[in-house]
């Protein structure tokens, strides 16, 4: 019954691409040495861990020193959100702290911690309907208090892409610290850290076909951070913990390669998405896109349905054989609606009825043919369903 699913669910997690499991193989039991250790064995595995560094600060455009290995990107979205928060009160006295509303849960969640337990004041900047926040609400909303921005950069949920070089120019004028969320972004977008402007920088592996367990935060040389993780010396002190070698080398190799192929997929992926998202707003009437039309993920397409319970459609969805999610994945079971969904002005019975469809390298021509077919279906048929229980 499985064999036959279609997988359109790669914002959520991607399959490991085969080449980045070989060359995280020999680590595992072979070349098994903890980097920390004085011998050969050690050696070889600090010398992976080093050649790794290397390789992400390459594609980043950034020195080795400005890369932090961590265990995912949520562990990445804390570092630099409460690190930098910590620091900056401890130095400067700051306790402001700017999000955006449309922000993954591992800086939200992070940023609400430490305005209810460590008496910042957490700040939501405002979003147009798309979900991007403008320079000028930026400009106005930082104080000579604020000890962090931290604003998504492609969105999880509804895919909008935000102008982070311009607003990372009003972080500067202030000399704040401006964080951005990358992890969606790093799958599709070609990163540069100059051109981006920004003093950190969150990246998970298994968002662009590299394992699960495995992050990194860009740190720029001189941002003051208090770590997590306490203990041994590993990753400058920011990150104590006996590196985690496969998956390091095995997150710089699929990271290499997402960057270095970004713009063949970039084309792969919207031959795909735009027909897609232009067959669901033609087939399933009261359908309506959320997110950038335009200024988006190549792959990332998001939809809100009328009279649709999001959940009930999930199910019926999979039942059919397509595997999709409503937003991120974290909220699956959360009858509440999204507050993604719900910054962006959409009404929240509406914002119960979303969608979310991701096409990746694997995703046919074929597959969206399919799902086309389907998806008008399912949503008539619980439309229908919904009617006969009033
Ligand atoms: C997936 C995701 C995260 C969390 O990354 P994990 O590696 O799963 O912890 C954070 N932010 C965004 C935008 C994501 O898509």
């Amino acid at each position: 019954m499985f064999e036959k699913s279609v997988y359109l669910d790669y914002a959520a997690t991607t399959p490991l691409d085969p080449h980045v499991g070989e060359a995280m193989q020999p680590y595992f039991n072979q070349d098994f040495g903890n980097p920390s250790s004085v011998h050969q064995l050690g050696q070889k595995a600090e010398a992976a861990v080093e050649r790794s560094r290397a390789t992400m600060a390459a594609l980043l455009g950034c020195s080795p020193q400005e890369i932090v290995f961590t265990a995912c990107g949520s562990e990445s979205d804390n570092l630099a959100v409460r690190g930098a928060a910590l620091a900056a009160r401890r130095s400067q006295g700051a306790n402001h702290i700017l999000v955006s509303p449309v922000e993954h849960d591992a800086v939200l969640r992070t940023a609400e911690d430490l305005g209810q337990h460590f008496g910042f004041e957490v700040e939501r900047l405002p979003v147009d309907t798309f979900g991007r926040v403008s320079p000028d609400d930026l400009r106005e909303a930082i104080k000579d208090t604020t000890a962090i921005v931290s604003i998504i950069h492609a969105n999880n949920e509804i895919g909008t892409i935000n102008p982070i070089p311009e607003l990372a120019r009003e972080c500067e004028g202030r000399d704040v610290l401006l964080h951005t969320d990358s992890v969606q972004a790093g799958a599709h977008l070609r990163l540069k850290v100059d051109k981006l402007g920004v003093d950190m920088l969150s990246l998970g592996a298994h968002k662009f076909y590299g394992p699960k367990g495995v992050g990194a935060l860009y740190v720029r040389a001189g941002t003051q951070l208090a770590p997590l993780l306490t203990g041994g010396s590993q990753e400058g002190g920011l990150r104590a913990g006996t590196h985690n070698v496969p998956l390091i080398v095995g997150m710089a190799e699929a990271f290499r390669r997402a960057q270095e192929q970004s713009e063949d997929r970039a084309a792969h992926h919207r031959s795909l998405r735009d027909p897609l998202i232009e067959g669901v707003l033609e087939a399933v009437p009261g359908s309506q896109l959320t997110g950038h039309p335009q200024e988006r993920s190549p792959n990332h397409a998001s939809f809100v349905f009328e009279g649709v319970d999001g959940n009930e459609l999930l199910a019926a969805l999979d039942l059919a054989g397509f595997a999709c999610s409503s937003g991120s994945a974290c909220k699956t079971g959360d009858p509440e609606p999204s507050q993604v969904l719900t910054a962006l002005g959409l009404d929240p019975g509406l914002a119960l009825g979303s969608l979310r469809v991701t096409v990746g390298v694997d995703t046919t021509q074929e597959q969206i043919e399919a799902f086309l077919h389907e998806l008008p279906r399912v949503v008539e048929r619980l439309r229908t369903a919904e009617g006969a229980h009033v």
